[in-house]
């Protein structure tokens, strides 16, 4: 059996695994390692200390399905609607640029119950905070180092993680990336942006027509979502929470500074838009450096094999795009090549 590293618990990583298990069950054994405490990557779902039934979305918000992958990737979401993980979005988003044909879906649980449902379909061994460091050639393995404990052999490691992420990568993975492929990965890029969750005790009422609204007139803030209106979640005893994402260039012109000193500002612009919000009990401030892809791979391939024997792949949206859809296309690129190497 071949053992198989995944290095990054987000949608890629979650469905090269399950895919993994489905189509070559008995031949590889997969593990998982996550840098953070938990899965979901950009589509995390975070909770309130005080209260962990209190949760919000503070990266991806819905899953757009245009017709296209509709029908390309019907299982999967024939798979994700049986199983109540995703439901049709029935809340009004202001200010939403709608696309022909195409709807939405969102994730009563969280968008990371998504990937935790392929977590545990995959069988796979999923092991959190495990930074992964150094990956080194060793009597033809790979050998994985990481930022605390001891290295590991694998046959084969998948990279899933933002490409700039991939490229800080020590050892021997630094000189074994070809030039050609290097200046092609170089060319990935992402946006940056800032999201504030605003935790509130149960029984607080926010008093807004909308579940989500698109803001186009702030310097600094660009959409405002009611979490759980917009997951149309009906749970007595549990307070609402809110999500705040900032445009772009604001998330840009203050990348490098630290979070205590962005939140009051993202307050503040937020004061502006809803003078009356309440006072919440807890607020939590994520710096994604890495949002969505704004230049994907040339030719958005969905992989790139690094090194063939022994194999080593990347993939995630940096080669394919930012959504749903594009983490899908990169996981059945990845497991298609690897299917046709063993
Ligand atoms: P990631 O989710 O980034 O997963 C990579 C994982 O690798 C992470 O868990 C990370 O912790 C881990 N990692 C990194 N380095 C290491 C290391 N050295 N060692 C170990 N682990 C490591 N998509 C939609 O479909 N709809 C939306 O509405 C939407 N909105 C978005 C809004 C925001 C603010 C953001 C940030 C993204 C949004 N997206 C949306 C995009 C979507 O979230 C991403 O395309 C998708 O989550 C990418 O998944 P991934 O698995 O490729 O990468």
């Amino acid at each position: 059996m071949s053992r198989v590293l995944i290095v990054g618990a987000g949608l890629t990583g979650s469905l090269c695994a399950y895919l993994l298990r489905k189509e070559l069950p008995s031949k590889l054994q997969v593990v998982i390692w996550d840098k953070a405490r938990g899965a979901g990557g950009r589509m995390s779902t975070s909770r309130c200390p005080s209260d962990p039934n209190c949760t919000v979305d503070l990266g991806a918000q819905y899953i757009t399905v245009t017709p296209y992958y509709a029908q390309k990737h019907k299982r999967f979401y024939e798979e994700l609607l049986a199983q109540g993980i995703c439901k049709p979005l029935g809340a009004v988003v202001e200010g939403m640029v709608a696309k022909d044909g195409a709807y939405n879906l969102v994730t009563p649980q969280g968008v990371s119950s998504i990937v935790k449902h392929y977590l545990k379909q995959s069988g796979a061994d999923v092991f959190y905070e495990r930074q992964v460091t150094q990956i080194n050639l060793r009597d033809g393995k790979w050998e994985v180092c990481r930022k605390s404990g001891s290295p590991e052999p694998f046959d084969v490691v998948v990279l899933t993680m933002p490409v700039p992420q991939m490229l800080q990568l020590q050892g021997d993975i630094v000189n074994l990336i070809k030039p050609s492929q290097r200046q092609q990965l170089e060319t990935i890029s992402y946006s940056s942006r800032y999201a504030l969750g605003l935790f509130y005790e149960a029984g607080t009422e926010v008093d807004v027509p909308w579940a989500s609204k698109y803001i186009t007139n702030s310097p600094c803030i660009r959409f405002i979502s009611i979490d759980d209106k917009k997951r149309n979640l009906e749970s007595p005893g549990v307070g609402p929470s809110l999500v705040v994402h900032t445009s772009v260039p604001f998330g840009i012109e203050h990348l490098e500074q630290e979070k205590e000193v962005v939140q009051p500002l993202i307050l503040k612009h937020l004061e502006t838009i809803l003078p009356n919000l309440p006072q919440p009990m807890y607020i939590k401030c994520q710096k994604w450096r890495y949002s969505q892809v704004t230049e994907a791979f040339p030719g958005c391939p969905g992989q790139l094999t690094l090194y063939s024997e022994p194999l080593l792949f990347c993939g995630g949206d940096g080669f394919t795009h930012s959504n749903f859809d594009g983490c899908t296309e990169s996981a059945l690129q990845i497991v298609k090549t690897l299917a046709s190497h063993l």
